[in-house]
């Protein structure tokens, strides 16, 4: 596949308009996109009462290809009944996750009973009163509930009400697989768990390090951000493994002068090795430490705990040390101390190339390190910002879809709304698959994602997935998930998209923004429902009446009230409805010296090198997204920044394939302590020596149970992984199925 010259530019241009074809022309398309919704994509955020592709600076046209991509794709029609009855479960289960994504909407309810071979229509009361019957038969903790980040905050907040008026704190979301390490270390180091700039920051910032993340594939808005941070004098600094096409130059499509002659992205291009993080942020602290001048004593002294330890360690590591477990020379690491060292106003972002490590908490306190040792938090202009990945998946935790409440939340939710907070701990998402496993979980009741998809060791989570009794789906498109990760009884209750909802909703953005969406749009069918009327729903045929009363609860600005009661922060949200006025939670955004922990001090921490050296014959695998996918959902089989043309593919450093005799096209094995997988070809790509690069959810097969201790996050990188030349004929990547999937009939 051909390599282009820079990201962006007029392939996105041009697959802008192919998508506006598959979403009945561009006019039609440009119509929905300019509606004054959030984009239903990544968390940067754009839309909302400002207008659509208007970010909160009133920057416009703000649209990407990720947010054209799922639009489209939510204008699809629904599934024809047709292809439900001929098509049987074991035969749904052969297809790849961008064949699913683009059979249509779910267009009705749909149930697979225990036995059944397909599934097929149930009406919507008939529906909810089963499930109402089957959960009311369960003990509370032996159900979950689980969100994605595609909820509204209306939905999200109720959901987790319903759960804990249930009996059960088994509540927990999709950013327990992405960023729920960030959370727990910046709680830890600052007090609050979220970036702790806004957009206007980033808009005025000097410096910016970008770790571990690729938001030129991911939140290609933000490259225009950073493209503006280098125009006005500032710099550009990049810490990732794989070198990124898109983060070294990118032509932006709103810019003539960048769409036609591409605009540089870095400055500096660090390549360390797959888990080399903590190694190279300590590296770049150690050289402060040396330059002197470069630390901001007073604020050390005045604001942080714990920085004599943490300037201990840094003075004590060796140089060969740091070398040895980054892959990066110390001249390197010094030139990027000293960039950092002549900033005013830095700013650290990251995404899943920090958090997805059995040490995910420890990297963010070494981000958390360096951004103290120089006091860039805790002023305007500078900060920490975790890339947070769905569009609503910083509201939905907000608003209580957790296993743990803030006690000034649980108390206002019993003293207010009359429900009581369960005692018993809830568990996480990975402790929730354990729970299947061990049968403890037997009802389990998903708004939204791909629950399946998005664990580690797949055909672990599907014989778990699969012991539960009754699992519940609340989706928009056939996933995975549907059919991999069914239980015995399974319903697909099919729900209206952010921008097809009835009445408003709204929606909080990585920069702790919250977005007013008006919906309003042609659904593909009229037997779709509210996300919030078909929890409700649930609720009043479920759970005893009295206390509450579950049919208020169908108003979002009922619902709204209620968050602005019990959510701290969050009062402004209450006449949202009718002021339409968007605003930013307050107490987040850190523009002073005072830490919400209980002295007021920021923490530092000492953080240990990890061993991310492989063992001898082995690769250190990390697995990733393509350009063509969000999340788990995969919209195009090509991933165009890197050159790589299909999915099924091992992608390795070309010293690496030398040595192995390897070239592109072979086919070869990967195993891990988790399994195998066979059939993939070989791909170079520009990685450290020691790597080997695969692509998210179809590498989860060989992905182990491992998992931060610290915050439950599993590590879907730093993977020891051996590479063999396969004998085998070629396989497709989709065509491995489980044999109990086969069993279920052929097609
Ligand atoms: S960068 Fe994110 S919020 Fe902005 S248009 Fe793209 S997907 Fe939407």
């Amino acid at each position: 596949m051909k390599r282009m010259s820079a990201g962006g530019g007029w392939a996105a241009v041009r697959y802008t308009l192919e998508k506006a074809g598959d979403a009945g022309g561009l006019w039609r398309l440009y119509q929905r996109l300019s509606r004054k919704n959030a984009c239903k994509t990544c968390a940067f955020g754009m839309g909302g009462q400002k207008g659509g592709m208007t970010n909160e600076s009133g920057a416009w046209p703000e649209v990407c290809k990720k947010s054209i991509q799922a639009q489209a794709a939510d204008m699809q029609p629904p599934i024809p009944l047709a292809l439900f009855e001929r098509t049987n479960v074991g035969h749904f289960a052969t297809m790849d996750p961008m064949t699913l994504e683009y059979l249509g909407r779910i267009g009705h309810p749909m149930v697979l009973k225990a036995g059944d071979t397909h599934y097929r229509p149930i009406a919507w009361d008939d529906a909810l009163t089963a499930i109402a019957d089957d959960f009311r038969g369960r003990r509370p903790d032996a159900l979950t509930f689980y969100s994605s980040g595609r909820a509204s905050n209306e939905a999200a907040f109720l959901l987790q009400c319903v759960a804990r008026a249930a009996g059960t704190n088994n509540v927990h979301n999709c950013s327990y697989y992405c960023h729920q390490a960030s959370g727990v270390g910046l709680h830890q180091a600052l007090g609050s768990g979220t970036a702790s700039v806004s957009l206007d920051d980033l808009e005025h910032a000097d410096f910016a390090m970008v770790i571990g993340a690729n938001p030129a594939s991911n939140h290609p808005r933000l490259i225009t951000q950073l493209v503006a941070m280098r125009r006005r004098g500032g710099q550009v600094l990049v810490l990732n493994p794989v070198r990124e096409l898109g983060l070294e130059r990118f032509r932006i499509p709103s810019q003539p002068w960048s769409l036609f002659f591409g605009s540089k992205v870095s400055d500096l291009y660090l390549q360390p090795k797959i888990g080399g993080d903590i190694a190279v942020l300590k590296g770049m602290l150690k050289a402060l430490l040396a330059r002197g001048g470069a630390i901001d004593r007073p604020f050390l002294s005045a604001h942080v705990e714990g920085w004599p330890a943490v300037e201990a360690d840094a003075a004590a590591v060796s140089w060969e040390t740091i070398e040895r477990h980054s892959g990066l020379s110390r001249a390197a690491i010094e030139d990027a101390a000293a960039r950092y060292a002549r900033s005013k106003a830095a700013l650290f972002m990251w995404a899943m190339g920090i958090t997805h490590h059995e040490h995910g908490v420890d990297n963010v306190f070494a981000i958390t390190n360096l951004a103290l040792a120089r006091g860039m938090v805790g002023k305007p202009h500078a900060g920490v910002m975790p890339i947070r990945g769905h569009s609503n998946v910083q509201g939905i935790g907000s608003v209580g879809v957790a296993p743990a409440l803030k006690e000034a939340f649980a108390e206002r939710l019993t003293r207010l709304y009359g429900i009581e907070v369960p005692t018993t701990p809830g568990l996480d998402t990975y402790r929730t698959i354990l729970g299947m496993d061990e049968g403890k979980i037997t009802g389990a009741f998903c708004l939204g994602g791909n629950l399946y998809s998005s664990n580690p060791d797949s055909d672990f989570t599907r014989r778990a997935m699969q012991k539960v009794e009754t699992t519940v789906y609340v989706s928009t498109k056939l996933n995975q998930g549907h059919f991999h990760g069914r239980g015995k009884t399974t319903y697909l209750l099919p729900c209206l998209a952010r921008d097809e909802e009835h009445q408003t909703t709204s929606q909080e953005s990585m920069f702790n923004y919250v977005r007013l969406s008006e919906g309003g749009s042609e659904p593909a069918t009229a037997d779709m429902k509210s996300e919030v009327d078909i929890i409700a729903g649930l609720a009043a045929r479920w759970l005893p009446k009295g206390k509450v009363d579950w049919s208020r609860f169908t108003s979002h600005d009922t619902l709204r009230a209620a968050i602005a009661d019990v959510v701290p922060g969050w009062e402004d949200l209450r006449d949202m409805g009718k002021t339409k006025k968007e605003f930013t939670i307050a107490g987040r955004v850190r523009h002073t010296t005072e830490f919400p922990l209980p002295d007021g001090k920021a923490r530092a921490f000492v953080t240990p090198i990890p061993d991310n050296l492989p063992p001898p014959g082995h690769l250190m695998l990390m697995t990733l997204r393509s350009e063509g996918q969000f999340n788990t959902v995969v919209y195009d089989k090509e991933d165009i920044y890197r050159a790589i043309d299909r999915r099924d593919v091992a992608m390795l450093n070309a010293s690496d394939a030398d040595r192995m005799g390897l070239r592109p096209d072979d086919i070869v094995r990967v195993e891990t302590t988790a399994g195998a997988l066979d059939g993939l070809r070989v791909r170079i790509l520009d990685v450290p020596p020691g790597s080997l690069v695969m692509y998210y959810p179809e590498a989860n097969v060989v992905v182990p149970r491992k998992i931060d201790p610290k915050s439950g996050t599993p590590a879907f990188k730093s993977v020891p992984a051996r590479v063999v030349k396969s004998v085998e004929r070629p396989v497709a990547h989709h065509a491995r199925r489980a044999p109990e999937e086969v069993a279920v009939g052929q097609p």
